[in-house]
């Protein structure tokens, strides 16, 4: 008898997601689109738009469809019902976004703020997050959860720093980070969070191996729209694979990686580390930078080619390069596709869509989507 009723209560449970993501998806929707959409009674779906209204996860948004007789009234979701936020750590920068229930960003700061384990950087990050919130009039119980993209490895649990050479920060953790942020903080890999936020936007991908092109370069598997973390939650770890056998020295102690050949600093150490400057140049044929991006290429097409091996899979370009790399994907596709044992063209080579802030977006987007699912 108790089974009956939990089958019973888990319909309706799934009944009342189905008919909240439905209307979610379609930014729009009237009840009869619900009712065909969903092949649901006319009770249940009326029954559900009633208790979605009285708690404010929808609400009435005009009417839809003028085809004669009574227009159909038309629901979409409270956007603003619940939030989430994103930060993205780096050595000289801070970023703060927030993001509603669309998964849309409604607020973004970037700011230079050294990093430092200190209680005055803790402090400026609670800051950061309370004047966000205070500018887009956000009450504590919308808030979901922070979300900490930081460029180092994170445990299952996003709780700790367990490898951190970058910033020297092994050990931190969520709670830290978090000290003057009265929400849930969990911390994520910065290209893990690049490389969620790439797959949660572009809705034609839905297995991709994406390479985060920044300061440092990370990697991220991205499987049926999720990250596969791997056994030791080092998957990925493109930048560390060996491109050149005893070529340049890493930060991590070994010679030849990745890293050290197409990091983003390459190119814009020699303009004075601004990378937008770089690619002027370039385009203005100035000849160290032609030179400087010919290099680079050539290392880059050769990882882009281990990793298409090794995938099979769409291989997106990330980060700080990859947000300039749509002017120049014919060059690198044409050095991938030298490379490649079986295909004559690159197609699978992609520049990224999420231009900005993919780490900060890539951190606050889980929360946004666990609330889908347990809505
Ligand atoms: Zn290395």
């Amino acid at each position: 008898m108790k089974k009956d009723t939990s089958i019973f209560q888990n319909l309706k449970e799934e009944n009342r997601n189905r008919i909240y993501n439905t209307i979610r998806e379609k930014k729009c929707i009237s009840g009869p689109a619900l009712i065909y959409e969903l092949k649901l009674s006319r009770p249940t779906v009326t029954q559900n738009i009633n208790e979605l209204l009285e708690e404010g996860l929808i609400c009435e948004n005009g009417t839809i469809g003028n085809t004669g007789g009574r227009r159909a009234r038309g629901y979409s979701i409270s956007e603003m019902f619940q939030i989430a936020a994103g930060l993205d750590i780096t050595r000289n920068h801070i970023t703060v976004l927030l993001v509603n229930l669309n998964g849309e960003i409604i607020y973004e700061k970037r700011i230079r703020y050294p990093f430092s384990i200190t209680d005055e950087y803790k402090k400026k990050l609670g800051e950061l997050i309370s004047e966000a919130m205070e500018e887009k009039a956000i009450h504590e119980e919308q808030m979901l959860g922070v979300g900490i993209a930081v460029p180092g490895l994170v445990t299952k649990d996003y709780r700790t720093i367990f490898y951190g050479k970058i910033l020297d920060f092994e050990g931190m953790t969520a709670e830290e980070f978090g000290k003057y942020i009265p929400f849930p903080c969990r911390l994520y890999n910065d290209a893990d969070a690049g490389g969620y936020a790439e797959i949660s936007q572009n809705s034609e991908l839905k297995d991709a191996f994406y390479i985060s092109l920044s300061n440092n370069i990370g990697g991220s598997i991205l499987i049926d729209h999720k990250v596969y973390h791997g056994e030791g939650q080092r998957s990925g770890e493109v930048g560390h694979m060996t491109l050149i056998p005893n070529g340049r020295e890493c930060y991590c102690g070994k010679r030849g990686c990745f890293e050290t050949y197409c990091n983003a600093s390459i190119l814009s150490d020699v303009c004075d580390g601004n990378l937008q400057d770089f690619f002027q140049k370039l385009e203005q044929g100035d000849r160290e930078c032609m030179e400087l991006w010919r290099d680079y290429l050539y290392y880059l097409s050769i990882a882009v080619n281990n990793v298409r091996m090794l995938f099979d899979c769409k291989v997106i370009l990330g980060g700080y390069v990859g947000a300039y790399m749509s002017d120049y994907m014919h060059q690198i596709r044409t050095l991938a596709r030298e490379r490649n044992t079986f295909e004559t063209n690159a197609d699978f080579l992609q520049p990224c869509q999420v231009k900005r802030e993919a780490l900060a977006l890539g951190s606050a987007l889980p929360f946004i989507h666990e609330f889908w699912e347990k809505v």
